[in-house]
């Protein structure tokens, strides 16, 4: 048996710890003494020994006490406990700890070498008990995989059944299994695939971009177009040591009722925009036909006040469905910064109102992009306005813009009630307002729907940060134009 051991000894009584010591060196085994419960902890940490012998009290705590930390941290280190006198109830507590058992004297020689190597027995028994089963679960794990044909074959028949599409790849990203669905959609030649790259197969941009954003930062929802119309909606889900796997569902209808739905606002804000403008015109004529009292100026005010209301929201509506059908194609080169002046220019008003003070960094030469003015005008002024509407009196809100690795980078940040945590993904959402808007806050929750789409259909990228009470901050990134990589067309005229 191998003596070369180390066994640390952390007893309180010297003369007990001297007898040990010798005792234990006579066996060849290696000592080591701890004097307090620190230096215990570091020789454990430096040198995890090969066991442990504690006094019944150390360092003025508890050996089982002690003993149940180490534990905790070394399941399987073996620990004695020495105890001047025989005792039932220490014997319970060592055995409740999980110890190795109590040593009491009187103490030869040999009934402490001999405890120390029983101790030891059992921890290397115990150890290549746990080496076996682990190397046994391994094992088994590893077998499984890898699919056997007939498991395969189960698969295949319940997949076959499936009608969301299902793709399974190892983990070097060689197809494992198709389903039909997934065949059908890709119009794959079944199961000659199986073993083939995913990539050397599936050339689908929107597939090709969702394992390149897989390997960095999965997106839950994926939309798989297809140039026939159809499109699916794919989640990519890694399997730890076994590959991943791309489920699909087709959301075609869905996309279809969206269209619907999207098409019905359209027809409806734009017919209610003539009767709209026509209520308001007569609310100023009244006026103008014969006198009226001071309470009927009352009620006309409000009337005016209303219907603004309702056609500021029917133009927001207006808008949203023209950008998400796709409507804003104009594009001519806009230095963003002539934008924000005008933008800010007149918001000065409500600057001055409100008592906000404007804190502008604007870079030097930034390059022009390329974009539609009105809609990036109408980006600007919805983030602006909406840190000033949130922010409170006398506050500061910072505007800045400047160029980064060709990409514009807008920011705008205030000091006002910030939005909840939970709530940040859902602000761009139509109609979303966070639950902390404060009561006499007015809007409609379509500005960031809105200011979302434009900054898409620019191929920008948005995102907010933002801490209750504290503040909040919109990020826009815009490309800038680059003469090497877009080929300058003609302005378009409209
Ligand atoms: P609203 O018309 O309600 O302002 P938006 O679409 O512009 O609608 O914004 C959606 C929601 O996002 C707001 O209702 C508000 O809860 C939150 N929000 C937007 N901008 C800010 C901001 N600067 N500070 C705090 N909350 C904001």
């Amino acid at each position: 048996m191998p003596k070369r051991d180390l066994v640390l000894l952390a007893l309180d009584n010297d003369t007990i710890l001297q007898l040990m010591q010798r005792a234990l060196q006579a066996a060849a085994y290696e000592t080591a003494l701890a004097s307090d419960r620190t230096v215990l902890n570091k020789i454990i940490q430096e040198t995890v020994p090969a066991l442990i012998m504690l006094g019944e009290q150390f360092d003025g705590l508890p050996g089982v006490k002690i003993a149940r930390e180490i534990l905790e941290r070394f399941p399987t280190m073996p620990i004695l406990i020495y105890a001047e006198q025989e005792s039932l109830v220490l014997y319970k507590e060592v055995l409740q700890a999980g110890l190795s058992g109590c040593l009491y004297p009187p103490l030869r020689n040999d009934d402490i070498t001999g405890s120390v190597e029983r101790s030891l027995q059992r921890a290397r028994n115990l150890g290549d008990w746990l080496r076996r089963e682990v190397k046994r679960t391994t094992a088994s794990l590893e077998r499984r995989a890898t699919l056997s044909e007939s498991e395969l074959k189960r698969y295949e028949f319940i997949f076959a059944n499936i009608q969301d599409g299902v793709l399974i790849l190892d983990e070097a990203g060689r197809i494992q299994l198709t389903n039909r669905t997934m065949e059908v959609a890709f119009d794959l030649p079944g199961k000659e695939v199986r073993g083939k790259m995913v990539s050397d197969v599936i050339d689908h941009p929107d597939i090709v971009s969702l394992l390149k954003r897989a390997q960095s930062l999965p997106l839950k929802y994926h939309e798989i177009n297809f140039d026939d119309g159809r499109i699916y909606n794919a989640q990519y889900t890694p399997i730890g040591g076994f590959g991943s796997v791309i489920t699909m569902q087709d959301i075609s209808y869905l996309k279809q009722l969206d269209r619907m739905k999207n098409e019905f606002v359209h027809t409806i804000s734009h017919d209610l925009r003539s009767p709209l403008t026509s209520v308001l015109g007569y609310t100023e004529l009244i006026q103008r036909v014969g006198s009226i009292n001071e309470q009927q100026i009352e009620f006309l005010d409000r009337i005016r006040s209303s219907v603004e209301s309702i056609t500021a929201l029917v133009n927001d509506l207006l808008d949203l469905s023209r950008l998400e059908a796709g409507f804003d194609t104009r594009r001519e080169f806009v230095h963003l910064e002539n934008v924000l002046k005008f933008a800010l220019d007149t918001m000065d008003g409500q600057f001055k109102v409100n008592d906000l003070k404007l804190q502008l960094d604007v870079g030097k030469e930034l390059p022009e992009l390329r974009g539609n003015p009105i809609r990036l005008r109408q980006l600007l002024d919805n983030l602006l306005s909406n840190a000033v509407k949130y922010s409170a009196k006398g506050s500061t809100i910072s505007v800045s813009l400047q160029a980064e690795d060709s990409q514009i980078i807008f920011r705008v940040k205030d000091e006002g009630v910030g939005i909840p945590q939970s709530e940040q993904a859902r602000i761009f959402e139509k109609f979303y307002r966070a639950s902390n808007v404060p009561d006499q806050v007015g809007g409609s929750g379509l500005g960031l729907a809105i200011v979302k789409s434009i900054v898409d259909s620019h191929q920008g990228r948005i995102w907010v940060e933002s801490a209750m009470g504290k503040g909040t901050t919109f990020f826009v990134v815009l490309p800038a134009h680059n003469p090497d990589k877009i080929p300058v067309i003609n302005e378009p005229g409209h």
